[in-house]
């Protein structure tokens, strides 16, 4: 069963804005993007006067702490799960993958990797089983290849030197080897004076969360830069207040943009008081606190351009969100594999 999607306006990634769009989706994938002029036909219509675009990604989430279903109803038509229980973790990544799933498609991590009695293991949050306690760098390396061997689609690191003990040099230096080995990036929760500096020195990928817990210098951000990325997450430094952990945060993070970094769209889900779907909060504070143009945003938002081949998931609002990021709370469609799952 093919579907049609025919929009006014459609923004299929970075610079591609297209007027009187359609997408057809076949199979789960999308088998034409652009002009709805030159639209093959489809089993199915839907004409929608709004604003077409990719479904958002959210790279941090604790799918286990939400509603799956109401997280894709508000339009996340993927996730990236950062710490829980491995086998339950990877058992819904499984399943997620069907399209008749009701939730985005969930990745995952599994467990934290931390030392004894290390965060998350006496966090009221986190099931047993969340933080997965290293013996040593061999042990380390033997985790890391347990996880890829199950599935995991990043290995997650616990630098949270304010609520206990964190894994050693040593360690950090084998599981960043062992992920790399495996074609795994390494993301790192850096919490506590001078862990963040841990992080850049052993080549961990990414900060799951933009670091808050003091500013950091020109010379590391710039360094940082050039070899990771960082999941946004500033909301729940605050939840709508100004406090001084959302400010060092935008700080950092402005300094990191204009160092040449990456930015990446995720909320902690699962954390504190986060809606199900699109936060539109995140992307405003992305917009006014760290300066990101709307569609800086939009890109940090989704996985990639809407394109032939790619899976078909994707949103229509009631307005255009490069004009005013709150339409990004105006859903009127979700499509997930070239489902309508709403509208
Ligand atoms: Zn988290």
């Amino acid at each position: 069963m093919s579907l049609k999607v025919k929009v006014p306006v459609a923004w299929f990634g970075q610079g591609a804005l297209v007027h009187h769009a359609a997408v057809v989706c076949e199979g789960g994938r999308v088998a034409y993007a652009g002009p709805s002029v030159a639209a093959p036909s489809a089993d199915e219509l839907l004409e929608v006067d709004g604003f077409l675009m990719p479904g958002v990604v959210d790279r941090h989430v604790h799918i286990r702490l939400a509603d799956p279903g109401a997280v894709l109803l508000g339009g996340v038509t993927a996730v990236r799960d950062l710490a829980w229980v491995p086998d339950e973790i990877f058992e819904l990544s499984s399943a997620s993958e069907l399209p008749t799933f009701t939730g985005p498609v969930i990745r995952a991590a599994g467990p934290m990797l931390t030392a004894p009695g290390g965060y998350p293991t006496a966090s009221s949050w986190a099931p047993r089983g969340t933080g997965r306690e290293l013996a040593g760098p061999e042990d380390a390396a033997a985790v890391v290849g347990e996880l890829a061997d199950q599935g995991a689609a990043t290995i997650k690191v616990s630098l949270n030197s304010e609520a206990g003990p964190t894994p050693s040099d040593a360690e950090l230096a084998a599981i960043v080897m062992a992920a790399h080995e495996r074609g795994l990036p390494v993301t790192a929760h850096v919490q506590g004076h001078g862990q963040a500096e841990r992080a850049v020195g052993a080549g961990i990928d990414e900060f799951a969360h933009t670091p808050w817990t003091e500013r950091l210098s020109d010379l590391l951000l710039v360094s940082a830069a050039r070899s990771m990325r960082i999941v946004s997450t500033l909301d729940i430094f605050s939840f709508g207040e100004v406090t001084p952990d959302l400010r060092t945060a935008c700080d950092n993070l402005v300094r990191f943009r204009e160092a040449g970094g990456t930015v990446v769209y995720g909320t902690d889900l699962g954390n504190g008081a986060i809606p199900a779907g699109i936060h539109v909060r995140e992307a405003l504070l992305l917009h006014e606190a760290v300066r990101m143009s709307p569609e800086e945003v939009l890109v940090a938002m989704t996985a990639g351009p809407l394109a032939v081949g790619g899976p078909a998931d994707l949103l229509v609002l009631g307005s255009d969100p490069l004009l005013r990021l709150e339409a990004l709370g105006d859903l009127r469609v979700v499509v997930r594999s070239g489902r309508v799952v709403s509208g």
